[in-house]
């Protein structure tokens, strides 16, 4: 770990005109000091932002918005979280521990790395890590990485769980740039695909700061699941996770909402069985329709095509489970 500056900084104007290139914000430091650990983040000055950014939820006319600053517990263990869209709480336990948890911030989940081996192995090629030195995985041990939403640069796939739920639920997510404007992006859009810039995970302008994510008010908070299937029940990372919900009216349903972790470089909805279930009665055989649908297309790597039929079956059990609530 290489020697750096520690900047506590006191409010957002003071953050973002102390960023520089080679500085990094950290906010609960819990994936920033392990990167800085192992050299593949080396940053000269970290801006300390846990006093300049909100941690309070705020109920707002058009719904909820979530403080960059709010802790993960916090926002799981929430009562208008738990009101009005527990499928957010549902997904942060399923995540780490509770040591971390309380650690983390909403900001720099959204934010986290890869957990592709090689890119925390600096004496292999990663695109991530180092563009243009190739991609270990695609020809390595790529049980972890995707079965789409990936190219030649890179395989990895993203490894938040409340991103999911996040995604299922179209959130929003507000920024500061470091010129002091405001803008906000939708969440479909804040994770990217690897393309040609690998090394890039998300749309987040250079050096601006992420304030909050807003979710809207839906009717996604009595019918919903998360389902992640990992090799150990605790403390581990997705190899796929399901974030289900259904709007349900007479027994039909309105709306389904169907996003997915552990499969893609980014957070990924499952648009057209989304589209199949609309109207549809939530029975069994739908269902399975919908989750036959959802994998119909998808493209394993030499070590992982086991991923397809265990998120067939994460999405059937998460839509099951929906109805169940
Ligand atoms: C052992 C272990 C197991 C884990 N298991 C899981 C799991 O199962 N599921 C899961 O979802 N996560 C898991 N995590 C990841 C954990 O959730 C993340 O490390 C955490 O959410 C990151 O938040 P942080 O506040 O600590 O971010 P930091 O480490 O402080 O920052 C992460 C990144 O975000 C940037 N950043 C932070 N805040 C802002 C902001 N407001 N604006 C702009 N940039 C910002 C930082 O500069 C940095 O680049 C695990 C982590 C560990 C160590
Ligand atoms: S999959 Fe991505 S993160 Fe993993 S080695 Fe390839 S380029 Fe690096």
């Amino acid at each position: 770990m290489r020697p750096f500056n520690f900047i506590k900084t006191e409010n957002v104007s003071q953050a973002l005109s102390q960023k520089k290139e080679t500085a990094q914000f950290i906010a609960g430091g819990t994936n920033l000091i392990d990167l800085m650990k192992k050299n593949i983040a080396q940053p000269d000055t970290l801006l300390d932002i846990t006093s300049s950014l909100s941690n309070k939820i705020e109920k707002k006319s058009k719904g909820i918005e979530i403080g960059a600053m709010v802790r993960n517990t916090a926002v799981a263990l929430d009562e208008t979280v738990l009101s009005q869209h527990p499928l957010v709480s549902k997904a942060i336990l399923a995540g780490a521990s509770p040591q971390i948890r309380n650690m983390a911030s909403t900001a720099g989940n959204l934010l986290q790395r890869t957990r592709c081996p090689y890119f925390y192995d600096v004496t292999t090629p990663c695109n991530k890590r180092k563009p243009g030195s190739g991609c270990s995985a695609i020809t390595g041990e790529n049980r972890m990485n995707a079965i789409v939403g990936y190219n030649e640069q890179c395989v990895a796939v993203h490894p938040s769980d409340l991103c999911i739920a996040l995604a299922a639920l179209d959130a929003e997510v507000n920024f500061i740039s470091k010129n002091q404007k405001q803008g906000s992006i939708d969440f479909k859009n804040f994770h990217k695909l690897p393309e040609s810039t690998p090394q890039k995970d998300h749309t987040l302008p250079e050096n601006s700061l992420i304030t909050s994510v807003s979710i809207n008010e839906n009717h996604f908070n009595k019918n919903f699941a998360y389902v992640k299937v990992r090799d150990r029940d605790s403390y581990a990372f997705a190899l796929v996770s399901v974030a289900a919900a259904l709007h349900l009216k007479d027994n039909k349903i309105v709306e389904a909402r169907l996003a997915s972790g552990g499969v893609a470089h980014k957070p990924w909805r499952w648009y057209e069985a989304e589209k199949f279930l609309k109207n549809k009665e939530p029975n069994a055989k739908n269902f399975a329709e919908a989750a036959t649908i959802a994998t119909k297309d998808l493209k394993p790597l030499s070590h992982n095509s086991f991923k397809v039929s265990m998120l067939k079956g994460a999405i059937e059990t998460a839509l099951q489970d929906c109805i169940k609530v």
